[in-house]
This record gives C-alpha cells, structure tokens and sequence, in this order.
C-alpha cells in the first residue's frame, strides 16, 4: 500500500459513487469534498445507518449520507434539539429535577424527568418557555471533554452519571450546549435554537429508567417539532382526525366490543361488534372454499411437546411469549399459532403428489403473551383469531398456489376500497435450505406478484430464515399504512414434522409450507376498518342496517309491517318509536351511525310509499317500498362502500 492511500479512506455515497477523503475527515469534511455549498448546509450525517453529528469521523468503507435542511433526518435532529429546548425550560422552571433520557421519536421526541410532575397546565408554562428559547436563538454548541471533567458537570445527576459510566473508552464525551444550558449528548444538533420552527408539548406518561420496572418511574413529557407552524397545525389536524376514528372510541359508541379488566388483552366482542366479525368470516368461508381449503378446528390447549417439535416452544417462550404452566406432572401450553396443529394433520396420513396441494383453514385463536403496556383496543391483544390457513405443496406448485391467493386477496380488499401494497421479503443472511430452494421459491412468488401485474417492491435479505414471503399492507381512508397478512413460504416447519409426500416415482419429498392469512386477526381487521369507515360500515357490515321510525303511534301497524318486510330480506331492521320527537329519533339515528333510516307517517301509509334518509342526511319522500328493497339487497350484495340509494 502506498504511503499516499494509508492517509486516505474511501467512502460510498448515496448514489453508489466512492469519495476519498483523508484520514480522520468528519462528515462535514465529506460534504465540503462533494462541493462546498453542500459542506456549508451539512447538519448532520448517516454513517451506516446511524444518524451523527457532522463533526463525526469517517471510517475506511463507511455508507455516507449528507443530513441538509428539509429532510427526514434533518426533521429528526431538529426534534432532538427540541426535546434539549424541553429540558432546559423544565430546568429553568423546576428546582431539583433529574434529567434522564430525551431522544426524538418518530411523531416528535419525549425527555423523561425525575422529581417533577407535569399536568396539562404546566405544559402550557413550559411550552411558553420553551418558545422563548427557540426566540433567543441561542447558538447550539458541540463540545468534547474528558471524562473527569463530564463527571464533574453532571453532579447530582444520577442518571447522566449512570451513562457516562457506560461509555466505551474510546468513545468521545461531548456536550451540546446552548445559553446557559448544557446535556451529555452524542448529538447530533441543529445549529441554533432559533432552527426549530415550532414546538408543542403533548402529553405525559410515567415511564421506568430503562424501561424497567424495578427501576425508577420517571415523568415522561412528549412534545413534538415541525419546520413550520403550518406543519404542526397539520400534524394536529391528523391527530384530531386519528382520535375521531379511534377505534376503541367508536367501540363504546356503537357497542361494539370491550375489553374487561377481568381479560387483560383479551376482546369480548358485544352482538354488534360479532355482527360484523361473523360478516366477516361468512366473507372469508366462500374464498377459502374458492381457493381449497378445508376448514378445521384445533384445540388451542396442546401439551409443550407439540411446540418443541415446532420450534414455537424455544422461539416463543425464550422472550416469555407463550402462555405455559405445569399441571399434573405436565407442561401445557395455549397455541401462539396455528401452525404445528395443522402440520400434525397433514402429517396423520401418507400423502401422494396427487392429493397436493393439502390445504387446511381454521378460524384459529391463538395467545401471546404481549407486554400489559403494548396492549391497546383491538389492535394490540393478547388473544386473537386468525382467519388462517396453510396449504402444503410440492415445490412446483408454489407459484400456482400463491398467484391464486393473491389474486383473491385483491379482490377481498377490493370491497373494503382499499389498495394492496405488496413486498417480498428475500433471503436473509441466517437462512435454512439450500439456495436452489430459495431461488427457486423467490423466482415463483416473483412469478405469482407479476402475474397479476402488480407493482411491489423488495426488500432484500428481510425474510424469515425459514423461507421468503409476500406481505401486504394497506393505506386506511387517512393515509395511514396497516399491515394486514402475508404469504410466507416455510421450509422448516416441513423439516421438523418430518413431512412427505410420494411423487410420481415412489420417492419420498418435502412439501413446501405454505401460511397465510387474508384478512390476519378479526379482532385487528375490525380495528382497523372501524377507523378505516371512521364507524361508518358499509351496508353488509353495519350492525343495524335500517332503523324505521313511525311518526307516531297511529302509525306502529305499517311500520311494523315495513320492518317485516325488509328483515324476510334478513335486513338487521330496528324500530324505534320511544317517547322522543321524531327529529331526536332521527338525530340518535345519525348518531348510531345507522346506513338508512326509514321513516314512515299516515301519507305514507296511504300512498303505500315510505321516507327515506341516509346516515349522509339526505332525504326522499315517496319512495316505493320495493324499490328501496331492490335497491338495499343490490347494494348488500355487491358490498358497495358507501349507502347511496339518495345518490
Ligand atoms: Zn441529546
Ligand atoms: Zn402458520
């Protein structure tokens, strides 16, 4: 090597080109060698993936990634110098206050706090001051020293000590600091306070140091940051929007389910809430039968063995996953998935290739253990049902399988108006079976996603080490992204059930495993889509379809008779005459989210017509009953999204 290349390192930038710089070059130095406008605007960097300060040095094959104004990375930084700006207001304003942890999160950024409580109306103090120090603009500064002298300025702060101590020796120490305030801080920082466009506090949580719970609890405040005051009016519109469709909201207005202390995670779904769970699995049932599957069941106590020879048993109960105990001399367990008991089945039997692909569903419930503070509604739980299914076959026949599957799945979320956004998921590192498999596999489920000429992307190296998989998900009427089920190819589980097939030349083979769910968990589906519709289902999901609503007694005989009518059609019908005035009635109605409300007075009566009015308020006047009823059974039928008789 020559004396010259020893000084030098060389570095990839984002578009694949190599930069050589010196030996010991920062990131700035990097940007400055690209061009010095760059090198100028530089905030901060990525190196490998970790976002630094522009003071940081550059390593000999280091991926480079320049942080200017206006990106996510630069919205980040900004967010952490925010969430400094937090901490020297409390500090400012609070005697005695322990500073633990302030990184920027991914909706804005937090700092935890010991020896303060925070309610609404502090925040609105501290915001002030907050706002008063990004004025003062007061210049951000990056300062290295030695670990004497860190120790020394952090006194009487047990929790920046704690940190210091875990430092590695080669690791620099530095401080940001700003006026009259300064915090251990790895940066990086935006260049003044004055940079943060503007700042809000949102809440307080209680949070343990460390996460841990035999730790201190600590006082959480979250705030969040935008570049522009019109950006975090924005992000407070889609805040305001999220919590207006917040499932668990719309769970207690329309009674749709709840979760009771004595089931922590666990759903009990209220008739309203199973009138659309059970809509759901009468639209799963046809496709499963579609796409050939035979429906099971299976038992969701097993003994561990089972789970041992799946793997489930190591994965699961190694992060305390799986519910598990001891009972008379033997270890059980409550299934975390539907997996191992549908391999048993196909296992009970020696199978020829002409019978695959074998294909077994179950609306199987599963337990996981998750963490009491993760679980939230319907989204996060302990106990779900899964509209699952596993179909084994031959190596061959992947692509066939899957290519149906995808198919069926566009048209389901089709009726739900919603886009699916697939990914495949490659090879990682770690992987089981030989390559030619995965290739192989990769090259079918490639096959069956451009079949169809749908768009994906790849990501590369993201699969399970058991086999590749297509995931997709879905953007909800707000913009919102949900992952939903996946398609994923599983060569291991094969393996360790020992399951075979004869092929045509009387050789024994491994099937392929073949999980997926089309919907994912009914209890997440409806979550979701209870956001996604804001409450407002379409016709064949809605709880209540139609409501008739008499003008007044005189008129109870015709509108029961109405009701009738529409329920031999088996409309969900409820009729509500009450003590109110027929405009609170009508106003409860849009309130309960009611598709079509039907109202009906002597004229009606008459003229053998009826009123109607949808949950849009709109309104006609001598409607043909038969009409209407055509018109609600088309509109069931075909799932359409929105009531739109009064179109
Ligand atoms: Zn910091
Ligand atoms: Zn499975």
């Amino acid at each position: 090597m020559s004396q010259e290349s020893e000084s030098q390192v060389v570095v990839t930038l984002p578009d694949g080109s190599e930069l050589s710089v010196d030996q010991g070059a920062s990131v700035q130095d990097v940007a400055f060698a690209i061009g010095p406008g760059l090198g100028e605007d530089t905030v901060a960097g990525v190196v490998d993936g970790d976002l630094v300060a522009a003071e940081h040095p550059v390593h000999d094959g280091a991926d480079v990634v320049i942080v200017t104004d206006g990106s996510e990375e630069y919205l980040r930084v900004m967010r952490h110098s925010a969430a400094h700006v937090l901490a020297q207001a409390v500090e400012r304003l609070y005697d005695d206050v322990a500073l633990a942890i302030g990184p920027p999160t991914d909706e804005g950024f937090y700092y935890d706090f010991d020896g303060i409580e925070v309610d609404a109306e502090d925040r609105e103090r501290i915001e002030a001051e907050m706002r008063e120090i990004v004025a003062a603009d007061h210049e951000i500064v990056r300062e290295e020293v030695s670990r004497e002298a860190a120790r020394e300025r952090l006194e009487g702060q047990p929790y920046k000590l704690e940190l210091l101590a875990e430092f590695d020796e080669d690791e620099p120490v530095t401080f940001y600091s700003q006026g009259e305030w300064s915090d251990l801080c790895a940066g990086p920082h935006v260049a003044s306070t004055g940079e943060i466009g503007a700042v809000s506090l949102e809440e307080t949580a209680g949070a343990y140091w460390r996460g841990d719970e035999d730790e201190a609890m600590l006082t959480r405040v979250y705030g969040t940051a935008f570049e522009s005051e019109g950006d975090l009016e924005d992000y407070h519109e889609r805040k305001r929007e999220a919590e207006r469709r917040d499932h668990r909201r719309i769970g207690r207005e329309m009674d749709l389910f709840s979760v009771p202390e004595h089931s922590p995670g666990c759903a009990h779904f209220h008739p309203n809430g199973m009138t659309i769970r059970r809509e759901l699995e009468a639209f799963v049932r046809p496709r499963n039968d579609e796409l050939g599957y035979d429906e099971v069941w299976t038992p969701e106590l097993n003994t561990t063995d089972l789970w041992k020879t799946s793997g489930h048993y190591e994965h699961f109960s190694a992060e305390g996953e799986m519910f598990v105990w001891e009972q008379d001399g033997q270890e059980y367990g409550l299934k975390p998935m539907n997996c191992a008991n549908h391999a048993h089945l196909y296992q009970r039997e020696r199978r020829s290739y002409r019978e695959l692909p074998v294909r077994y569903s179950e609306f199987g419930t599963v337990y996981r253990n998750e963490r009491s503070g993760s679980l939230s509604g319907l989204l996060r739980v302990r106990g779900f049902t899964q509209d699952d299914g596993h179909a084994f076959v031959a190596r061959d026949g992947i692509a066939e399988e899957v290519t149906n599957t995808l198919a069926v799945i566009d048209e389901m979320y089709d009726a739900f108006d919603l886009d699916v956004h697939y990914v495949l998921e490659t090879q990682p590192e770690d992987s089981f079976g030989d390559d030619d498999l995965w290739e192989e596999a990769e090259g079918a489920l490639r096959d069956a996603l451009e079949a169809g000429g749908r768009e994906y992307d790849v990501h590369e190296g993201d699969g399970a080490f058991y086999g590749p998989k297509v995931g997709f998900d879905v953007e909800d009427a707000i913009g919102r992204e949900w992952t939903i089920g996946t398609v994923q190819l599983d060569f291991v589980q094969p393996e360790r059930f020992d399951l075979v097939y004869v092929d045509e030349h009387n050789e024994e083979r491994r099937p392929v495993m073949i999980h997926r769910a089309l919907l994912g968990s009914f209890e997440r589906f409806v979550g979701f889509i209870t956001e996604h519709f804001a409450g407002n289902f379409p016709l064949w999901l809605a709880p209540e379809q139609v409501r008739v609503l008499p003008l007044s007694e005189d008129s109870m005989e015709y509108a029961e008779a109405v009701a009738d009518e529409l329920r031999d059609d088996d409309f969900r019908v409820d009729l509500r005459m009450g003590d109110t005035t027929l405009q609170r009635r009508i106003r409860a109605g849009h309130d309960d989210r009611v598709p079509y409300m039907v109202i009906v007075g002597s004229d009606e009566e008459d003229a053998g017509t009826v009123s109607v009015r949808d949950r849009q308020e709109r309104e006609a006047r001598d409607v043909d009953l038969d009409d209407l009823r055509a018109h609600l059974l088309a509109e069931r039928e075909e799932k359409r999204v929105a009531p739109d008789f009064l179109d």
